[in-house]
């Protein structure tokens, strides 16, 4: 039997538009903005200045930061401005701009940096942080720090290959397109971390990826079926299901010896380690009831979302919401120039029609919410504490604990939008606490 975690949904996964579709490789835009934070931890400084001409691939943003990743430029060009834009975080982040001249001349010190058998568990981690590779299924977590503290404490590598927000399938393609590269990335991760075996975990719904990751798995990586139910890709209802282990509230994956990577993120490390290539591309799904003909697409970090929706053939109907991400997490996005980052793994855009079918409606106490919440929170409490600004009463219903996942909004009968409410909920209690410990 496949195995799954307690509560979750079972939203359509709307992944017929794309999910037969090939990556399909982007031109390059005309110019690139990189913000130089695209990732969790302290943002980058640059290291270039308005005017200097850049190569493909070249560092163009670091920090000595420990939690932190550089931001490499994806074409070669000249820097035309650092300044504030907008980032699909919503807010202003300092941003390198670049046009692009088209011959994609590549950095002098791009090339193959080693194999898995020269390489030590050391270098390969200085080569994922130079490559400023960061975990391209979530938040965005710096993967060199996500290995070096998980060294002596992590006996189990997951990669989380669920992909279980409706809409996307970037993700699955990669999976059936670069295997390989997968499976070699896997390998290096593995070594990096002084493990022997790693288990890929897939939903059911992918058979034909199931079959091909287990045909080029090899000693040491075995592959297992979940069953399909949102949100299974979440980190700690992922690692309950292939291990049965259960993440203390507030805790990380390598408290109970789990460290989970996404398929993408291993192909990355592959790419960094066999060609020298940082990261400067990504998978991206289009898709949506107003999008003209939906794809999955490999562009230019930095790219505009407007180019990318042009690629998917425009618009069939006017938008009424752009979101990052998929319908349960993803966020709105309020400006068709905003850039696509390291972590954006799809862009959606949704009717007038549609968009009206959520119009919150007063709370009818069903339930359901709770049943739906896989990690036992009660979002109708949370709803109704924080819609009296009664923000410190928060804590004790265990905001923080909110994965975000989106289920509880997607089961409540009256559209009440209780996943920004957790989000904000959160933020405004931590904001909070700090000004209690402040006056303390
Ligand atoms: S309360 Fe948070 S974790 Fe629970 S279902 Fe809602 S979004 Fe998911
Ligand atoms: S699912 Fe919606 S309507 Fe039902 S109890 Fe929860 S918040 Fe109220």
């Amino acid at each position: 039997m496949a195995l799954t975690f307690r509560g979750g949904v079972h939203p359509d996964d709307m992944k017929r538009a794309t999910s037969a579709k090939a990556l399909e490789p982007m031109n390059a835009p005309e110019t690139v903005v990189l913000p130089v934070s695209m990732h969790i931890g302290a943002p980058c400084e640059p290291l270039v200045s308005v005017g200097d001409a850049v190569f493909l691939g070249q560092k163009v943003a670091d920090s000595s930061a420990a939690v932190s990743s550089p931001v490499h430029s994806p074409v070669s060009g000249t820097v035309t401005a650092i300044e504030p834009r907008l980032h699909p975080n919503g807010n202003l982040v300092q941003s390198i701009i670049i046009e692009n001249d088209f011959f994609d001349t590549p950095a002098p010190d791009i090339e193959p940096r080693g194999t898995l058998e020269s390489l030590s568990g050391e270098r390969i981690i200085e080569i994922i942080r130079e490559a400023g590779i960061v975990g391209l299924g979530g938040a965005g977590f710096p993967t060199h720090v996500k290995i070096r503290s998980g060294i002596g404490k992590v006996d189990t590598l997951i990669i989380n290959c669920a992909e279980c927000e409706p809409y996307i399938t970037s993700g699955y393609r990669g999976m059936i397109e670069h295997t390989s590269e997968i499976i070699g990335g896997i390998r290096l991760v593995m070594k990096a971390l002084g493990l022997t075996g790693a288990v890929i975990a897939v939903e059911a719904n992918k058979p034909d990826a199931v079959e091909k990751l287990t045909q080029a798995a090899g000693d040491g990586i075995r592959v297992c079926v979940l069953r399909t139910k949102y949100p299974q890709g979440g980190e700690k209802q992922l690692i309950q299901a292939v291990t049965g282990r259960q993440v203390p509230p507030g805790g990380l994956p390598a408290d109970v010896g789990c460290a989970v990577f996404n398929p993408e993120t291993c192909a990355a490390v592959w790419r960094a380690v066999t060609t020298g290539l940082p990261l400067v591309t990504c998978n991206v799904t289009v898709a949506g009831s107003a999008v003209a003909n939906p794809k999955n697409l490999i562009c230019r970090i930095g790219t505009p979302v407007e180019s990318l929706f042009a690629a998917a053939g425009g618009f069939s109907v006017e938008p009424q919401k752009l979101i990052n991400g998929g319908p349960m997490m993803g966020v709105a996005l309020y400006s068709m120039q905003t850039p696509v980052v390291k972590t954006t793994n799809a862009l959606l855009a949704f009717t007038k029609k549609e968009v009206e079918r959520f119009k919150p409606q007063q709370c009818i106490h069903c339930g359901r919410c709770v049943s739906a919440c896989p990690m036992d929170l009660v979002p109708l409490y949370i709803n109704m504490y924080y819609s009296k600004g009664m923000i410190r009463e928060l804590e004790g219903l265990n905001v923080t604990d909110c994965i975000e996942c989106g289920s509880c909004a997607y089961i409540c009968p009256a559209r009440l939008p209780l996943t920004q409410v957790c989000r904000t909920g959160k933020t405004l209690l931590g904001e909070l606490k700090k000004k209690e410990n402040a006056a303390k």
